[in-house]
């Protein structure tokens, strides 16, 4: 049977915004779950909506989004339809066995894995001169004296503004005439150092790949995946998330 290694569907929940930075190494806040039907929880979304231009992996048998409605409140009175989409296409988590045998597929994950803090290192400065701009050790270490200590078992973001290109496939990812994609992406130091120092959950970006559009042999990926850790890829409104 054919293992899953991506599932869609992410979510941000802050309870506060600089009270938090205090408490980032420590507990989430009391109550956030709680908070949200009272709406004291702002829940921020961070998937995007799926259709046929939705930018998909332009590699060899990648296929793009397709949703067909194959009934109709007229013609069936139920509204129904089917799709058919690659597992890496829009917001979507990869799972270690995506790129590291004898990981863990979808499947296999426990769901608590699912609830992590989140932290966002905005790099926009540095990717709107250089679509080619790696997230450095240096960018971590800026962050870290700005915000404090990335916490155990978060989420990294690396916010690089390529969301703003989401609607225009070919912009977002900008290929040059031999085909070479150029978006940002994690260095493989910076990522050995979140592994291996901070033991995150976790690399996420709201481009196409962890590893920058340039990349032939996707280290941050075989670092990452390699230690068991989840990425997330396409990722949607990191501009509406505090920095912790
Ligand atoms: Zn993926």
């Amino acid at each position: 049977m054919k293992q899953l290694a991506s599932l869609a569907g992410v979510l941000f929940l802050a309870g506060c915004q600089s009270a938090c930075m205090r408490s980032q190494a420590e507990s989430p806040p009391a109550g956030l779950l709680e908070g949200i039907a009272s709406g004291r929880t702002r829940v921020v979304a961070l998937s995007h909506a799926l259709n046929s231009k939705t930018p998909h992996w332009p590699g060899e048998g990648n296929r793009p989004f397709k949703y067909e409605y194959f009934t109709s409140l007229e013609r069936g009175h139920v509204l129904e339809g089917h799709f058919n989409m690659d597992e890496h296409t829009g917001t979507h988590f990869d799972a270690p066995n995506h790129f590291v045998a004898g990981q863990l597929s979808v499947d296999k994950i426990p769901a608590a894995r699912m609830f992590v803090p989140v932290i966002v290192i905005d790099v926009r400065s540095k990717t709107a001169g250089n679509a080619d701009y790696l997230l450095t050790a240096a960018d971590v270490d800026n962050r870290e004296k700005a915000h404090g200590r990335v916490p155990s078992n978060a989420m990294v973001m690396m916010y690089t503004g390529w969301e703003t290109r989401w609607n225009d496939f070919a912009r977002y990812k900008n290929a040059d005439r031999k085909g070479v994609l150029h978006f940002p992406g994690f260095s493989p130091e910076a990522t050995k150092f979140l592994v291996a120092q901070r033991n995150i959950a976790g690399l996420g970006i709201d481009a196409l790949s962890i590893d920058y559009g340039k990349s032939e042999d996707f280290p941050s990926h075989l670092i990452s995946h390699g230690s068991g850790k989840l990425n997330l890829e396409n990722v949607a409104n990191l501009g509406d998330l505090p920095p912790v």
